[in-house]
């Protein structure tokens, strides 16, 4: 993680919530992660997680059976990976149509604090922010 991004999130105390989110997320979603070694982590700021909560429920309600790889921030979206193989074949299609939606809607989403942001791709990482927490980078 960049120098300067990791400042910020220290400075948002997101690095001393990320347990505390994921119990949450665990809590939310019981069994959501799959059993095969993964990258169990939320290391996005807090302003993406009510669409991670939504889009999550939405994959659940399609398929129950619905398992998570991996969540990251990539190139300033959320990115949400399915275990291959965790949703039944007929709806594969669906779930991954919502969660590539809320990646493009992560585009449009302050990651720090979920008011409406823009990508900034004019420095050496990009980021999804809001007027307010682009100024503080
Ligand atoms: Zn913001």
């Amino acid at each position: 993680m960049h120098h300067k991004l990791h400042k910020l999130h220290k400075l948002l105390h997101v690095i001393d919530m990320q347990e505390a989110r994921l119990e949450r997320l665990e809590y939310c979603f019981p069994g959501i992660w799959s059993e095969r070694p993964v990258f169990k982590s939320i290391d996005h700021a807090p302003g993406w997680d009510p669409l991670l909560w939504e889009t999550l429920r939405k994959a659940r309600d399609i398929a129950p059976s619905f398992k998570l790889v991996q969540i990251k921030e990539k190139c300033g979206t959320l990115r949400i990976y399915m275990e291959r193989g965790s949703v039944p074949e007929g709806k594969e299609d669906e779930v991954r149509r919502i969660l590539i939606e809320a990646g493009g809607i992560s585009s449009l989403v302050c990651e720090v604090c979920g008011f409406t942001g823009k990508i900034d791709s004019s420095r050496r990482w990009r980021k999804t922010l809001c007027i307010e927490h682009r100024a503080l980078f």
